[in-house]
């Protein structure tokens, strides 16, 4: 049973950090980045000035946050009202002293030390849909979309197709595929995908198989997509379904909109 606590009544913790760029570097020195730097239509700054808005703290977005603010991010915020507990150790990026403790915080506490430049972590410790209707959230350059349900998906693709990029990524239930959907305000939305999620809000599914193997590819993915919507950087798909044992083909496709999408459809 819950009980009351400490972040239980907090709207957001700040975590910044200064990178590990020595004072005074002078121009054209190596930098932690510049290795990445060398790539054709890699744009470091645009990476630093972007603000990224994750949905969840959990196995999606863990590896993922910590990846980022490692390849030079300027500014995430971090939503999740869920706690850390035992079984999440096997996947995500939580102590034994984290248990009990707020994910969105924890993560974002740990996820500072890595990184790259000077990097702001905004945790809230509650679900996406309350920090955005309080008004908490500024307007990000893209949305990382990693919950365990259809439902908040649904609610990110109906408040930020218009605004922003959203990246969603969704595991499959017996942990054997994952996919990552690449939704932009000119293209098709997580209704065209998924007509079905939207009248049906499916629950999560509490208990149900994970393995770190699968978040780590599908993070490779999410961060590709994530290059494509911020620099010279283009990609070929909007949608990637993966099975990594190979039992299904993979290959990228790329979904288009849907007249009768009850989301983004004609009414
Ligand atoms: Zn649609």
């Amino acid at each position: 049973m819950q009980t009351n606590h400490f972040s239980n009544l907090l709207t957001s913790v700040r975590f910044r950090g200064k990178g590990f760029q020595p004072v005074n570097l002078p121009p054209e020195s190596t930098t932690a980045t510049s290795n990445q730097e060398q790539l054709a239509g890699f744009n470091q700054d645009a990476l630093r000035k972007a603000k990224i808005f994750f949905v969840g703290a959990g196995g999606i977005v863990g590896n993922l946050l910590i990846s980022l603010v490692r390849k030079g991010l300027g500014w995430a915020g971090v939503a999740d009202r869920d706690d850390v507990e035992l079984g999440n150790l096997g996947r995500q990026h939580f102590f034994p002293e984290d248990i009990g403790q707020n994910k969105a915080i924890c993560l974002s506490r740990h996820a500072i030390r890595h990184a790259s430049w000077p990097c702001e972590i905004a945790a809230y410790p509650m679900w996406a849909q309350d920090a955005m209707a309080k008004g908490l959230v500024p307007k990000p350059s893209a949305v990382f979309d990693g919950p365990d349900n259809d439902e908040t998906r649904v609610a990110m693709s109906r408040h930020f197709h218009n605004i922003c990029p959203i990246i969603h990524v969704g595991i499959g239930l017996k942990a054997d595929h994952f996919y990552v959907f690449l939704e932009t305000p000119t293209g098709p939305c997580f209704g065209c995908l998924f007509p079905g999620a939207i009248k049906t809000g499916r629950q999560p599914c509490p208990g149900v198989p994970q393995l770190l193997d699968l978040l780590l590819i599908a993070n490779g993915y999410t961060m590709v997509a994530l290059d494509s919507v911020l620099m010279a950087r283009p990609i070929n798909w909007n949608y990637y379904d993966c099975y990594p044992n190979g039992s299904i083909p993979t290959r990228p496709i790329m979904i288009e909109k849907r007249k009768d999408c009850p989301l983004c459809g004609q009414k």
